[in-house]
């Protein structure tokens, strides 16, 4: 079993800094958990004290049933992956692959055999014989898997593995693991700036913002019910649009104000607002770009969230087309059919799905509705 239990875990380096505060996750056998967040807010940290490289300050680390926060990293029965994959450039890819395997006297014939079936499923059979200089980026990267699978660990850890590479072989490299991961069944902790990444391989995906955990959900529940205006904004790409509004109460129905606009919200929204007190309030609305539309039809059926503005910018990404506009000074996005005839200098009509639209609390952050 690879299970894993992080429980009241703090970092608080020497200087006094704390960089993970009150981290909590019980993470079940074989799943494939992403850790996200910008820049230091200490995703890597809590990988490292996973692995045994970073002292755990407060709280308790347990793989399995067995408390593992004095065990040593080589004990941990865990292998990491690092985005600098610090291959031995003298040696072979079978001789890279086979090292750790030599230093734990594991038999040869048994280090032929397990580097053998690492590299065919990693293809590089093909390659055994070559020095790292010999192999592009994603082959070596591919070794750096390699050294780890032939030690058969309980649990993968990968710090930004795919970071060094480019577009195209990051997308290759991001379907070969999360085969890598069905085929090994293995439980797999990854770390990544990288919301794409995070979205398409995780299972259950934990947003960090200052050491501090913000929600730890599906990659679908993220995209659709995130907690807070932290996470909103963070998943999604173009962002999620966001707009201070003011709550007008219409009697089941309350209106969202944003200047001259009016935003009619649903009963069950209008509801959570009215019963939160929020009438007469400023709020934060949020609508995610791809649910404000521009078709005929769409503003139509929903004549109680129409906004007008002029458009800023057309951009054509050949399957889509993003228009930037500006609501009362709050900068949106709309994510729309390429057949729209909307362009540069148009005024235009949008529709706001009504069902779509999130609001968050201006002051504490969190998701109203
Ligand atoms: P990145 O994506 O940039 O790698 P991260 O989320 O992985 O960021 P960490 O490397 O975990 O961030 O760092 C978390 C915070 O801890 C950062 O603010 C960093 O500056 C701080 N930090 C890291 N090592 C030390 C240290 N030895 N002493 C003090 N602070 C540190």
């Amino acid at each position: 079993m690879a299970s894993l239990s992080l429980e009241h875990i703090y970092k608080r380096y020497p200087n006094g800094f704390e960089a993970v505060k009150d981290f909590n996750l019980e993470i079940e056998d074989k799943e494939f958990i992403i850790f996200v967040g910008p820049s230091g807010c200490g995703k890597s940290t809590t990988l490292r004290m996973i692995a045994g490289l970073e002292e755990i300050s407060e709280g308790t680390l347990k793989i399995g049933d067995k408390v593992m926060n004095d065990v040593e990293p080589k004990d941990r029965d865990i292998a990491m992956v690092f985005q600098n994959y610090a291959l031995y450039p003298h040696m072979t890819v079978y001789d890279n692959m086979a090292f750790g395997l030599k230093l734990r006297k594991v038999p040869k014939d048994q280090i032929d055999k397990m580097v053998k079936e690492a590299a065919k499923i990693l293809d590089l059979d093909k390659l055994l014989d070559r020095k790292p200089k010999a192999l592009s980026g994603g082959q070596r990267q591919r070794v750096a898997m390699g050294r780890a699978i032939v030690r058969d660990p309980k649990v993968f850890l990968m710090d930004e593995p795919l970071s060094n590479l480019d577009a195209k072989l990051r997308v290759q490299m991001r379907i070969e693991i999360s085969k890598l991961h069905q085929r090994l069944g293995a439980t797999i902790i990854y770390v990544t700036h990288d919301q794409t990444e995070a979205m398409t391989l995780g299972t259950r995906i934990v947003v960090m913002k200052d050491g501090v955990v913000q929600q730890v959900d599906s990659p679908q529940n993220l995209y659709n019910n995130p907690g807070n205006l932290f996470v909103a904004g963070f998943i999604g790409s173009p962002q999620m649009n966001f707009m201070d509004a003011v709550v007008e109460a219409a009697g089941k129905n309350v209106t969202l104000k944003v200047g001259q606009h009016s935003i009619k919200l649903p009963e069950a929204k209008s509801k959570a607002l009215i019963d939160g007190g929020y009438v007469g309030k400023t709020v934060v609305m949020g609508i995610r770009p791809e649910d404000v539309h521009d078709s005929a039809e769409f503003i139509a059926a929903s004549p109680d969230t129409v906004v007008e503005s002029t458009i800023r910018v057309y951009e054509l990404l050949g399957a889509e087309v993003f228009l930037y506009f500006d609501v009362e000074n709050f900068p949106m996005t709309a994510r729309v059919n390429p057949t729209t005839t909307a362009r540069t200098g148009d005024t235009v009509k949008f529709a706001l799905d009504a069902e779509k639209i999130h609001v968050f609390d201006k002051e504490t952050e969190l998701t109203i509705t």
